[in-house]
Order: C-alpha cells, then sequence, then structure tokens
C-alpha cells in the first residue's frame, strides 16, 4: 500500500509539472517560478539589507558591474594635432648644433676636440689585435706570458741595447706610419 501511494504521489507531482511547464511554453501562465535556488543559513547578516536600501533608493538605476571599478583620471578633451606638435617641436627637444668640430690632426676625419678620433682608435685597434695574434702564435697562450715589459718590433727593424731584456714580438710586416717606435 506504502508504495503504491508514494506512486501515485509521484505521478501526480509529474502530472502537475507537465502542466505548469505546458503553460509557460503556451504564455498562457506569467506566474515563473523562481530561476534560481541557493540554501543559505538561516541567519542572514547585516550586509544584506544595505543594498536593499540602495535599490529602494534608487528603484529605477539597480546596481551594475562598472559601480564597483575605481576610475583612474583620464583627460576630458582632446589635444589638437597642433598643440601635440608645438610641444614636440620645442627647442629643447631639437638637437644642438656642436661647434667643437675640427679634423683630426692624424687622419683628417671629423671628429669632436675632447673625444678620440673614432677612425685612428678602429686603426689601433685593428693593429693590436694583430699583435695580439702573433703572441698567440709565440707563446701559445696568455698563461704563458713573461713578467717583463713587450717591445714590438716590425719588419727591418732591429731592438736597441736597452731592449734585450724585454719580451719582443716580432711582426712581419711593415710598421705603419703612425705607430712610433
Ligand atoms: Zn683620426
Amino acid at each position: 500500500m506504502m508504495n503504491l501511494t508514494s506512486l501515485i504521489h509521484n505521478l501526480r507531482c509529474s502530472l502537475l509539472r507537465i502542466e505548469s511547464r505546458l503553460l509557460q511554453a503556451a504564455g498562457l501562465d506569467r506566474h515563473l517560478g523562481p530561476a534560481l535556488a541557493i540554501n543559505g543559513p538561516s541567519v542572514l547578516p547585516q550586509i544584506n539589507q544595505e543594498p536593499q536600501l540602495d535599490e529602494q533608493q534608487n528603484p529605477e538605476q539597480p546596481p551594475g558591474l562598472l559601480d564597483s571599478i575605481l576610475w583612474m583620471a583620464a583627460p576630458k578633451k582632446r589635444r589638437t594635432i597642433e598643440v601635440n606638435r608645438t610641444r614636440r617641436r620645442a627647442e629643447s627637444k631639437l638637437l644642438k648644433v656642436k661647434n667643437n668640430i675640427e679634423p683630426c690632426p692624424e687622419c683628417g676625419h671629423l671628429k669632436q676636440k675632447h673625444i678620440l678620433c673614432g677612425f685612428c682608435y678602429a686603426k689601433v685597434c685593428r693593429e693590436t689585435s694583430k699583435i695580439r695574434q702573433q703572441i698567440q702564435a709565440m707563446e701559445g697562450g696568455p698563461l704563458r706570458a713573461p713578467a717583463v715589459e713587450t717591445v714590438v718590433v716590425y719588419e727591418g727593424e732591429t731592438p736597441n741595447q736597452g731592449d734585450k731584456d724585454k719580451r719582443i714580438v716580432e711582426m712581419a710586416r711593415k710598421r705603419p706610419g703612425w705607430f712610433s717606435y
């Protein structure tokens, strides 16, 4: 008997549900049920009462998502292209005219007065790397360098009397004109 009673109850509930669904689908029944039900605590905290007050004060404007965003300062007006170009081409942002340029006394390239000539510096760097290659070929490594002064001797030259005890690097090429002995 109990099983039969519960079966009849379930059938009745399902029939009622189907009826209400059909009415809703047909648009005849406007009293829809709750779309979401949450099983919350029986005693609600006090915080939930403040939004209700706000909703009562502004019933036409429900709280949106953008209300909780902290808005940063933003320009109110667009700056015209004239204003922007005046700022970009201000005198403080232009390149300064240099009056301290002179030709290099060695090679003739233009350089600043207080700055080493870049052309001559690259020339010295190339010669130094060639001398280092010669030292590498002579000694086979940097750890075998003797702890004495180094003298570079080019083709057709002989070391002086005072340079006998120094490390002599012999280069198989002519001495450059700018490289004094
Ligand atoms: Zn130079």
